[in-house]
């Protein structure tokens, strides 16, 4: 898996993945409507009457749990440690990106000629998380859309919400304000984009669509306002110039199907080779 950051990789577009997802959130599931204290506890946000989750909550809490589980694979100094959003560099000691050390970083955003010279030179790397999800250095190849409700899910029943202290974890009278409890079960659809995705990305992807299925959790920076997702189902489209679909054949007809176990098998692959 350490593939060197290819400048064509975001100069020309090769290939799109399109999956779409289908989630349960767990019960418990609530949106947050007036606040006392200015910050919603829920990751869910409303819109004109409909409660969504948005696809960038979505998108932190697929880079965390990837973090998470492969920096457990990659131990620190190992080729393809990848690096942690939002902390010290003594934090990401070890980690095989230039996005984790903060002079270097900093030097490549203000001079983006000498990174782009330095990647195609290969003497700049990222690391595979950074790939996927972008960095300040180099764009996202994987993009995530707002999660919505199917249509025909039950419409939120409104009760009076209690506040809790977030400290003490008991119950505040002065901050009892209202919000909507959904009913538990109605399922979420967002789509999941990965454009010119290389061995690297699937073999993410495969960790990713795995804890997913067993449930990951979504926004919420304290326990209460955490959300679990469980992934029940989805479906591939692509066009893959590498596969016999490319973007000749994309323009022409459309989206090439694959199904999910073929496509799978290819995720286990780029995980095994990786
Ligand atoms: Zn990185």
């Amino acid at each position: 898996m350490a593939t060197p950051t290819s400048l064509s990789t975001f100069l020309e577009l090769r290939s799109r993945y399109l999956l779409t997802c289908y989630v349960k959130a767990e019960e418990g599931l609530h949106v947050g409507s007036g606040t006392p204290v200015g910050e919603s506890d829920s990751p869910f946000i409303q819109e004109n009457g409909e409660a969504f989750l948005p696809g960038s909550t979505l998108r932190g809490a697929m880079r965390s749990t990837l973090e998470r589980l492969s920096r457990a694979l990659f131990p620190p100094g190992s080729p393809r440690r990848p690096c942690m959003l939002f902390v010290r560099d003594e934090d990401n000691e070890g980690a095989d990106c230039a996005c984790a050390v903060e002079k270097t970083r900093k030097k490549y955003e203000a001079d983006t000629g000498a990174m782009e010279t330095a990647l195609r030179k290969g003497e700049l790397r990222l690391c595979p998380v950074c790939q996927l999800f972008g960095s300040t250095l180099m764009a996202a190849r994987l993009k995530v859309g707002d999660a919505r409700f199917s249509a025909g899910a039950k419409e939120p029943v409104i009760r009076d919400g209690v506040g809790i202290d977030r400290d003490t974890e008991t119950a505040k009278e002065k901050i009892k304000y209202n919000f909507e409890v959904l009913d538990p079960g109605p399922e979420l659809r967002f789509e999941i984009q990965v454009e010119n995705a290389e061995e690297s990305d699937f073999a993410l992807l495969h960790i990713l669509l795995q804890e997913m299925k067993r449930g990951m959790e979504v926004g919420g920076k304290k326990s209460r306002g955490l959300v679990k997702i469980v992934l029940t189902k989805y479906e591939v489209k692509y066009f893959d110039g590498a596969r016999g679909h490319g973007l000749g054949e994309f323009l022409a007809g459309g989206y090439g199907n694959e199904t999910t176990t073929a496509f799978e098998r290819r995720l286990v692959d780029a995980f095994q080779q990786s």
